[in-house]
């Protein structure tokens, strides 16, 4: 049974899921209870930095931009 990664889109809080049907039910984040999550691919990235902060710096050119 294949187990997909969720992160919530709220929180950041980041969940695994069973799931026995490609046809995904709707899942909510345990932590806060959002129902915005996004499937993370987590087939061959399991390299993690130190900060907490997963958010991706690729939408700033310039490593200036305001985050928020
Ligand atoms: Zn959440």
């Amino acid at each position: 049974m294949p187990i997909f990664e969720y992160k919530c889109k709220k929180c950041g809080h980041v969940m695994e899921f069973l799931e026995k049907s490609a046809n995904a039910s709707k899942h909510i984040c345990e932590k806060c209870k959002g129902s915005s999550l996004e499937r993370i691919l987590s087939t061959f990235s399991t390299k993690q930095d130190s900060g907490s902060a997963s958010q991706g710096n690729d939408s700033c050119p310039t490593g200036t931009c305001p985050f928020s």
